[in-house]
């Protein structure tokens, strides 16, 4: 038995015929970029996250970066991102000229510690950008208060936290432009690259449909030096369909995680912590163990994929060995790249897969 780990084309199986007719509406309509299905997708997507706009970009990664732009980033000022992300935080920063400086996590949650924040903050600090990592939010309501007493933005990186709640309101308007990815693993997901930002700011909103469009409000009247970073109206469709079920999958992955943590509680393993205030999705369910390598190698053999969120922190990649971050830096970034593990989580994984998972998880740990 092979246990895939996520089913990304399960969600089409599921919702076959929905998904077909609304690639054919779109197909058959004659509009090909933007237009009306964008605008509905837009719409669905912000009042989905209490926000009051949103706007469909090509990428996650661009939603960053755009954000950034919109906010009038550039060269040689910092922003404030965690150590310990998938590398397009870190990416979309040095994409607009703007220099990381990385922040660790709290070892219990992995998402960046708010008590570490002050500490790097210059008067070049123009940004925050916490991470949602993993379906848990982070501890937005310190940032915020860090932030307003410096008086600088909040960029929030949410592509792995569509529908996550931090104190029972969800992730989309806390800080100043939320950025979203639909990469076709991200708990809502296209069949293909997409992505959006939400905003409550009107003029910061206006600034971003104008950037992802080469700069233009108005055919050929260029204000800005802009993009090409149009979300396609067919996946907005298809967007649009499966955000209808994103609620009833997250349950579902509710549901498995729920029995990770019930049957690995008494063993060695590090288990997802959530603060009390904090509702998580579970993107992704991950454990750490300084035997990570050996579970790893013991669920592959047995047929489980898993796979390591991230292998290795952004600062010691070759492609940041230009910001010149001595190798010792973020020791716990360092440390919890050497000891994650994602376990199997997904709306179409049988709950008895992950009780198959967990056996041979305990059984790797007896005999080790
Ligand atoms: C997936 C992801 C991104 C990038 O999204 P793309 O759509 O692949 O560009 C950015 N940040 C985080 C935390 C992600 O997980």
């Amino acid at each position: 038995m092979k246990i895939p780990f996520l089913d990304v084309g399960a969600t089409y199986l599921e919702l076959k015929q929905e998904i077909d007719d609304a690639v054919s509406r779109v197909l058959n309509s004659g509009c090909y970029i933007l237009g009306p299905e964008v605008e509905a997708f837009e719409n669905d997507w912000a009042k989905y996250c209490g926000a009051n706009y949103s706007v469909g970009l090509a990428s996650g990664l661009d939603s960053i970066s755009l954000a950034l732009r919109a906010l009038n980033i550039g060269n040689n000022d910092e922003v404030i991102v965690p150590s310990h992300t998938y590398i397009a935080t870190w990416i979309a920063i040095t994409s607009v000229g703007a220099i990381p400086i990385p922040v660790e996590p709290d070892p219990k949650t992995y998402n960046i510690d708010p008590k570490k924040v002050e500490d790097v903050i210059s008067p070049k600090t123009k940004v925050i950008l916490p991470v949602h990592l993993y379906g848990q939010p982070a501890d937005i309501g310190q940032i915020l208060e860090i932030a307003k007493k410096y008086n600088i933005n909040v960029v929030e990186d949410a592509a792995q936290s569509h529908g996550a709640c931090y104190k029972g309101k969800r992730i989309g308007a806390h800080g100043d432009i939320v950025c979203w990815s639909f990469y076709p693993g991200k708990s809502l997901g296209a069949f293909g690259d997409a992505g959006a930002i939400t905003t409550n700011n009107p003029d910061l909103a206006k600034k971003i449909i104008t950037l992802r469009n080469y700069g233009s409000q108005k055919k050929y009247i260029n204000e800005l030096e802009g993009v090409n970073s149009r979300l396609d109206p067919i996946q907005a469709a298809i967007l649009r369909v499966k955000l209808k079920y994103l609620d009833s999958w997250n349950e579902r992955r509710k549901i498995i995680a729920s029995i990770y943590t019930k049957e690995l509680n008494n063993s060695s393993l590090i288990l997802p912590h959530v603060p009390e205030w904090a509702d998580p999705v579970w993107h992704l369910y991950v454990i750490r163990s300084n035997n990570r390598d050996l579970l790893k190698t013991r669920l592959n053999e047995a047929g489980v994929e898993t796979i390591l969120h991230y292998p290795i922190p952004p600062h010691l990649q070759d492609a940041f060995q230009n910001l010149k971050i001595t190798e010792k830096s973020y020791p716990i970034a360092r440390q919890i790249a050497g000891e994650v593990l994602s376990l199997p989580i997904g709306p179409h994984l049988e709950p008895q897969h992950s009780e198959k998972i967990v056996s041979i998880l305990k059984s790797s740990l007896k005999k080790k």
